[in-house]
């Protein structure tokens, strides 16, 4: 979509530090670390959120939550200890990117509740 920076960054058309990609997916590192392990991955294709996925999405989302986080998570040693997947939704959750978006956090403790 015109004006989204993560479908800029999906396209190559403007720089990440990418760590994984597939026909459906792209995973980067964030700009501003949370964590020592910080990544977002994202559907190449434009959705704005959680709330506009469709049912045709279906094999998206297990592809995102069944293959790749889990793929990830193992690369990026935090598997065995444990890590934090977050996907902001809307402007009281903290969605500052309207495009669908996985944080994957960790290599530190996470505190609950999130600020
Ligand atoms: P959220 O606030 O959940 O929408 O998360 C958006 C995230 O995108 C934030 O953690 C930002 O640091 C990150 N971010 C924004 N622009 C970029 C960029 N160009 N490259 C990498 N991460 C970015």
């Amino acid at each position: 979509m015109a004006d989204c920076i993560f479908c800029k960054i999906a396209q190559k058309e403007i720089p990440s530090q990418l760590v994984y990609e597939d026909e459906q997916v792209v995973a980067f590192k964030d700009l501003e670390p949370q964590a020592p392990v910080h990544v977002l991955i994202i559907p190449k294709k434009h959705v704005e959120s959680i709330m506009a996925l469709k049912a045709e999405d279906k094999d998206l989302v297990s592809h995102i939550l069944i293959e790749v986080i889990p793929q990830l998570a193992k690369e990026l040693q935090v598997d065995e200890k444990g890590f934090r997947v977050v996907a902001n939704t809307g402007d009281e959750g903290g969605q500052s990117v309207k495009h669908l978006h996985f944080h994957l956090l960790g290599g530190r403790s996470m505190q609950w509740p999130p600020g």
